[in-house]
């Protein structure tokens, strides 16, 4: 049977979990379940973010089922204890290199999105994010200079292996879907950038079937409000992809609606499942919070790591009916609460 870690975390992370567990619950696919402590509530529980059981669970795990990590009680913490490094943690541990990231408008979101209905309705996209190098695992510390004046630096790097085995996911991906990789760097500025775009040029030779181009990132922000519709799979980053996926999130509705899955390599079945969203701390506690990221999450989840493509497609298609009966949390212009969205897509599940 099949073992499923959930990591709950913070703010919004357990109130979007539960909404999920209710889904997987209904579908009842024989899955066994065990719950671990992340992020703050682990802190606050055992003085650690990520605590070794936790690590040991998402280790003997099929696959991992993550709400959110971030707790601003933590802030003040040294950097190491604060629950972010939760996830950073288990990425680097589990080798979860390659987030795949895909957007597509769901009818009936349109007025939510921040493009026009023509320009959102044409979307259908994959950002593949980097998720184990770049600034956020490079060297970091705070100096004070010559002068006097207190210097905060973090270190940039890539190594050719590094972008080479992401270079491929995204090939790869390409392959499965319309066949276009758009790789995204900042090669005018960045040696990293010049180093990813090298790499990735060099494992074009093996993919003479994908149409590949390169876009500095500043552009690729600009191009994906002017014309969203020309990208099939972006490949980037860890540091441009973050920001590049919250963007894409606003052009199909919300952040609220975009899952992800992380994978250790593209053949792979382990991996973990979180929505692209954060513990929304400003949100936490009230019933607010939009759950379809974290459900659309599960829906990776069976059909990358578990092989059940046909619950997967039973998910997407029950959110699709729950959105196309107008129900809205409040991130896409609503007043219906997480439970009530949680409700309508087990509704349509039925
Ligand atoms: P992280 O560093 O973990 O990515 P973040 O700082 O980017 O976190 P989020 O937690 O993603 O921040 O929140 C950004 C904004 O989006 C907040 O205003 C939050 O309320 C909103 N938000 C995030 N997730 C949801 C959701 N599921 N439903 C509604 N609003 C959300
Ligand atoms: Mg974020």
């Amino acid at each position: 049977m099949a073992l499923i870690a959930i990591l709950a975390g913070d703010g919004i992370g357990p109130e979007v979990t539960a909404e999920a567990r209710r889904v997987l619950d209904a579908l009842d696919l024989g899955f066994d379940f065990e719950e671990g402590l992340v992020g703050g509530a682990a802190y606050h529980a055992t003085g650690h973010p990520l605590p070794p059981e936790t690590l040991a669970l998402a280790k003997r795990a099929d696959a991992i089922l993550f709400g959110a990590v971030g707790d601003p009680s933590c802030d003040s913490l040294e950097r190491s204890l604060r629950p972010e490094q939760a996830i950073l943690g288990l990425r680097k541990e589990l080798s979860l290199f390659a987030n795949l990231r895909p957007a597509k408008l769901f009818p009936g979101l349109e007025d939510a999105s921040a493009l026009r209905p023509e320009v959102a309705s044409a979307i259908d996209l994959l950002i593949l994010r980097e998720l184990n190098g770049d600034v956020y695992f490079g060297e970091k510390g705070m100096r004070t200079t010559a002068s006097g004046l207190r210097e905060g630096y973090d270190i940039m790097s890539y190594n050719e292996a590094e972008v080479r085995r992401i270079a491929i996911a995204g090939f790869e991906a390409a392959r499965r879907r319309r066949g276009k990789l758009c790789s995204v760097d900042k090669a005018n500025v960045l040696e990293t950038s010049q180093l990813w775009r090298d790499v990735v040029i060099e494992t074009a030779a093996q993919y003479p079937d994908i149409a590949l181009t390169h876009m500095y990132v500043d552009n690729a922000a600009m191009q994906l409000v002017r014309n969203p519709g020309q990208f099939d799979v972006i490949v980037t980053g860890n540091l441009f992809g973050d920001i590049l996926s919250d963007q894409a999130s606003m052009c199909v509705g919300s952040i609220g609606m975009l899952a992800s899955a992380s994978l250790s390599d593209w053949r792979s079945t382990l991996g973990l499942y979180e929505p692209i969203h954060g513990s929304a701390p400003d949100i936490a506690g009230q019933g607010k919070a939009n759950p379809c990221a974290m459900i659309l999450s599960v829906a990776m989840m069976l059909r990358h790591s578990l092989d059940m493509p046909a619950p997967a497609d039973r998910i997407e298609a029950a959110v699709s009916a729950a959105i196309g009966k107008g129900v809205r949390t409040a991130d896409l212009g609503g007043t219906h609460s997480t439970r009530e969205m949680g409700d309508a897509v087990l509704a349509a599940l039925a």
